[in-house]
């Protein structure tokens, strides 16, 4: 069967698709119905199956796996390596959950997780998924604030943190964060589970700190059977990146969720059980739940846990791992992969990586230039994927264990299964002809693994998502996407990245991907400032490969030969009004540019609160020379 023909089948009838799917994973009582559309948009996958995550993930390759590696943690922060076979990984988990139990949490009762990429971070995910428990993990190193909104939204009954994060051989004090975090937060936990790694003094506040070390040695021993759950009862709430607003907790199912993840890691990313899989996400991500986490045990894969830098101890790091645990499917994003382009070539070349099938990459456009750029320097296939913290798994990308037509640069490919993706008109909702942009939709029913709702709030999740379009109740991902005549989708950005100039509506990705094509860039981002004349101009914000400082000449012709690539490629209605050039660009804690900052500080105005930004100072010297009128 082409692909196209089975993505038909599976719009035509998801019933038999993701009954079939279902399979891949072991339920403990089967399922009444498949797909419960009684109330639409919303829908219930699996209806009356029992499963758990933490059994599919762990306990399930016990008889075959048990002394296979399951979880491998590298710490080029601390200088560590430890590895975890599935056996180990059952006991640890076990005991995880057996102090989470002891400490009153049960099903249904939310844990916090905020800690750096430890392998304790990994069983407390799976204890909470095995005793029914919603884990909310929050990215580690968020500042108090962020935390304490997520508190209070989700109002755990337990956190568990550590010590101290690392981030470029630097100490990052969680504890002092997560205390005044809890001060600020309106819900305060009952306990604070604290991994002590030592790697910063703290002191416990008694009562409610309770030290993991002593707590684990009381149930070495201990056995904690599965708790098995409702295909729909909830396995954990996720915050989006916030990069154009308030964050949404994104809550999702049990059973959906693993069969998307079942279904994914055979067609998308062809991984075998006691193949090694490497995702470069922080568990704070979707991706790093999905393919870092679950995704890699659900099919009995070894998967890496990496602590620190793409550059530490140099640029080769990745290509290091890949060659010495033998990775066979690495995921990674645009951002992760641009860094690297300031390097040394030379360090791509030094490792063997025959063993890798393909490098995934998501979370943000990928730009043809770098997308070339990796993969004639590795010699492997570059796969774009399109998704979403909504969706969990992609929703475009060519599934190669199931589709053989090659890829197209700057396209992701085509809709996954069950992913009804039409190009709409943002008004009307109808669906516009190829060739023409529209918002990328989804008509429900959405396939398994996408959100329930927005965690506590229902109304929310239904005007964000389905009345975001006026005419038409589809699922909206407020991106701009084109299809081309041969069904290739390409995103063009953002809805709310789009700018008007003179009357011309124009995706500042365009604009973007134009301005990365000249040889001297390594990564741009373009916003529309207001303008008094032509209503909207493109200010284009560039970071050079080579970051040596700029003379006033330098500047004046790198920005002319800038503009003349955009007038050469898109036309002179497009060329940036202006253009800085800046040693670093403002980012989510997630790697995605903060296109809203930068146009704040190019209009002269205060960006507000940037709770999830990287690097506040990012701004700083953009703001300097916007102040001076120095482009
Ligand atoms: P928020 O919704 O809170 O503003 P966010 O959208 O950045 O945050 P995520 O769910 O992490 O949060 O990111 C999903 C978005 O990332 C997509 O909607 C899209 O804009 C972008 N994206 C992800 N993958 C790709 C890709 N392969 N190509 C282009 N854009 C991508
Ligand atoms: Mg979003």
């Amino acid at each position: 069967m082409s692909y196209p023909e089975l993505h038909a089948r599976s719009l035509a009838d998801p019933d038999a698709f993701w009954r079939a799917e279902a399979r891949r994973i072991e339920w403990h009582r089967p399922f009444e119905t498949v797909c419960d559309q009684s109330r639409l948009p919303s829908v219930r996958w699996f209806v009356g199956g029992e499963t758990n995550l933490c059994h599919n993930a762990v306990d399930r390759h016990l008889a075959s796996q048990a002394d296979q590696p399951a979880l491998i943690w590298v710490s080029t922060e601390v200088d560590q390596e430890k590895s975890f076979t599935f056996g180990q990984l059952h006991l640890e988990v076990q005991r995880m959950a057996a102090i989470f139990l002891a400490h009153g949490v049960g099903r249904g009762d939310r844990v916090l997780i905020y800690l750096p990429m430890i392998p304790e971070a990994v069983f407390a995910m799976l204890a909470c998924a095995r005793i029914g428990a919603i884990h909310s993990v929050v990215f580690g190193g968020f500042a108090s604030h962020a935390l304490a909104s997520r508190i209070d939204d989700g109002a755990p009954k337990l956190v568990v943190s550590a010590d101290a994060g690392a981030r470029g051989g630097r100490m990052i004090p969680y504890k002092g964060l997560l205390d005044e975090a809890i001060s600020l937060a309106r819900c305060k936990p009952e306990h604070v589970l604290m991994v002590d790694l030592g790697r910063v003094p703290f002191d416990p506040i008694p009562g409610r700190d309770l030290d993991y070390a002593t707590e684990r040695e009381r149930v070495l021993d201990a056995q904690v059977p599965v708790t098995w759950l409702e295909s729909n009862e909830i396995s954990y709430i996720l915050y989006t990146s916030g990069t154009t607003g308030k964050p949404k907790g994104v809550q999702r199912d049990v059973g959906g969720y693993a069969v998307a993840l079942a279904h994914s890691m055979a067609n998308v990313f062809q991984g075998e059980p006691g193949q090694t899989y490497f995702s470069t996400s922080d568990i704070g991500w979707v991706v790093g739940h999905s393919y870092t986490v679950y995704g890699p045990l659900l099919a009995g894969m070894a998967t890496i846990l990496y602590e620190g830098l793409p550059t530490r101890p140099d640029g080769a790091i990745f290509w290091n791992l890949v060659e010495k645990y033998r990775v066979s499917a690495m995921f990674s994003s645009p951002t992760g992969i641009r860094v690297l382009k300031k390097q040394d070539p030379d360090l791509l070349k030094r490792h063997d990586v025959s063993s890798l099938k393909g490098l995934y990459l998501a979370g943000e456009p990928l730009d043809e230039s770098t997308s070339s750029w990796i993969s004639e320097a590795l010699g492997v296939p570059i796969i774009d994927n399109y998704w979403q913290t909504e969706s969990g798994w992609p929703i475009l990308t060519i599934a190669r264990g199931l589709d053989d037509r090659p890829a197209r640069l700057g396209s992701p490919g085509f809709a996954m299964p069950g992913f009804d993706v039409r190009i709409v008109d943002e008004v009307t909702g109808l669906e516009v002809p190829a060739g023409q942009k529209g918002v990328v939709a989804i008509v429900p029913p959405l396939p398994p693994g996408c959100m329930q709702s927005v965690w506590g709030d229902e109304a929310r999740f239904l005007e964000t998502y389905y009345r975001a379009i006026p005419g038409r109740e589809v699922y909206s991902t407020f991106d701009w996407g084109i299809v081309d005549e041969d069904g290739y989708t390409f995103i063009l950005g953002r809805t709310d990245d789009v700018i008007n100039v003179a009357g011309h509506r124009l995706g500042t990705r365009e604009i973007e991907e134009s301005i990365s094509s000249h040889k001297a860039v390594a990564e741009c981002a373009v916003v529309g400032v207001a303008d008094a004349l032509k209503g909207q101009a493109a200010v284009a914000v560039v970071v050079l490969k080579d970051s040596a400082v700029l003379t006033a000449e330098d500047r004046a012709r790198l920005s002319a030969e800038v503009m003349a690539t955009v007038d050469r490629q898109l036309g002179a209605i497009a060329r940036p009004a202006k253009v800085y050039f800046v040693g670093l660009l403002p980012k989510t804690r997630s790697g995605k540019v903060l296109r809203r900052a930068i146009l704040a500080v190019c209009e002269g105005r205060d960006p507000g609160e940037l709770t999830t930004i990287e690097d506040p100072s990012a701004l700083d010297q953009l703001r300097q020379l916007v102040g001076t009128g120095n482009a």
